[in-house]
């Protein structure tokens, strides 16, 4: 009997975002196209990164808190050629391990949804030798790491990220948008809203908001908690706290007045989207993607300097949601919406209009057919 086909697929926790794209893609594989091929999920900063980048995901949680330092790492290396001389001077570090990597996991096909590792795993294959397809998970203002014309396939989120891609010298038959891969379950949860509110506990009338900062949750959310309780207005705040523990502590030993539940790390995003009647989040592009197709009007707190900034100008220009950096403006904007019923209808709209749900779905076709010639 034929071997299936093997897709490798490279991510890294650095945010829940990666994770999540890559675990969508294999969903989508299996739905679409059961038992055709074989996955593997890779996070190489933990099984290949010399020290200290194999700390890759401690140190993102606690560098990116400090929005300055973020920033300034992430536009120095943002240029074009300045892009490819942070590869250049890093080669020596890391050759062998993406030697080591390549060598290990032989595979038909290498998948990647993180920015970091595509140079360097490029370059340690023989060109040619494998298809190597990048889904980028940044929406609009994606960093230069992202685009490589070795890749064999680029696939985009949005068609702002084409034209930066094209416009830092990408083949335009290399690159294509298809949306940002997310769940299947988002557009398929387990049952119709008012059997997930009942399912949830969630019997009383009042909106329900969604309120979180990423897979780690981050960003000032217990000051927009605490500025929401204060107001008093007529909701009830469903918390997601993600990993970050300390933040679920903290909230959990002041007491909050409003309804409110706090969860921490949730594995139930797309009943609880299409749940809840709001969001409030850091502008992460997973969670924004999963908002669209939930038809979420969308209340943006924070955002990771760099790569979540055009998120924010995507969702706010398009109508889909409103960019509210400090607590007051986010108690204003759900005040204005839970009073004007016919606004956040019109909103939720929008941001419906906005959603992609067949992304992971195409993905999984294209590699299909990159593995499986017809
Ligand atoms: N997420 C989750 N459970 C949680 C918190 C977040 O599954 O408790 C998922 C969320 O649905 C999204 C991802 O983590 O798919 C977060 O990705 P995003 O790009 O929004 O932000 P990041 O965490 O990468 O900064």
């Amino acid at each position: 009997m034929n071997k299936k086909p093997h897709i490798l697929f490279l991510f890294s926790d650095t945010g829940g975002g990666h994770r999540s794209a890559a675990k969508a893609i294999i969903e989508a594989l299996n739905i679409y196209h059961p038992g055709q091929v074989t996955t593997e999920m890779l996070d190489f900063f933990v099984a290949y990164a010399p020290p200290p980048f194999d700390r890759a995901h401690s140190a993102y949680t606690h560098i990116a808190q400090v929005p300055n330092l973020w920033e300034l790492g992430y536009k120095l290396s943002n240029g074009k050629y300045r892009s490819k001389l942070v590869y250049d001077v890093l080669w020596p570090y890391v050759r062998t391990a993406a030697k080591d990597l390549v060598n290990e996991h032989p595979c038909d096909l290498i998948l990647s949804v993180h920015p970091i590792i595509n140079t360097p795993v490029l370059r340690a294959l023989e060109l040619g030798n494998k298809p190597y397809v990048i889904v980028v998970t940044d929406m609009v203002s994606t960093h230069l790491f992202w685009y490589n014309n070795d890749a064999t396939l680029t696939l985009v989120p949005t068609e702002e990220a084409l034209q930066r891609g094209i416009e830092n010298g990408m083949d335009e038959d290399r690159i294509e948008v298809i949306g940002q891969p997310i769940s299947d379950k988002f557009r398929h949860p387990t049952g119709p809203k008012a059997q997930l509110r009942e399912a949830f506990g969630w019997q009383d009338d009042f909106p329900v908001v969604l309120m979180m900062g990423g897979g780690e949750g981050m960003g000032p959310l217990e000051d927009v908690v605490r500025a929401v309780d204060r107001a008093q207005l007529d909701l009830k705040m469903v918390i997601i706290t993600g990993r970050n523990v300390a933040l679920q502590r903290n909230l959990e030993e002041k007491p909050l007045t409003t309804t409110h539940e706090i969860l921490g790390f949730v594995d139930s995003m797309a009943d609880l989207m299409n749940a809840a009647d709001l969001i409030v989040t850091k502008a992460g592009p997973g969670t924004i993607s999963e908002a669209f197709t939930a038809g979420l009007p969308i209340i943006l707190f924070t955002r990771m300097p760099g790569q979540e900034e055009g998120n924010v100008d995507y969702v706010v220009d398009k109508g889909a949601g409103v960019w509210a950096p400090t607590p007051e403006k986010v108690v204003d904007t759900l005040r204005l919406w839970i009073e004007n019923p016919e606004i956040q209808a019109q909103v939720a709209a929008t941001s419906k209009r906005l959603a992609r749900p067949d992304a992971a779905k195409n993905i999984a076709h294209k590699i299909i057919s990159m593995v499986k010639p017809v």
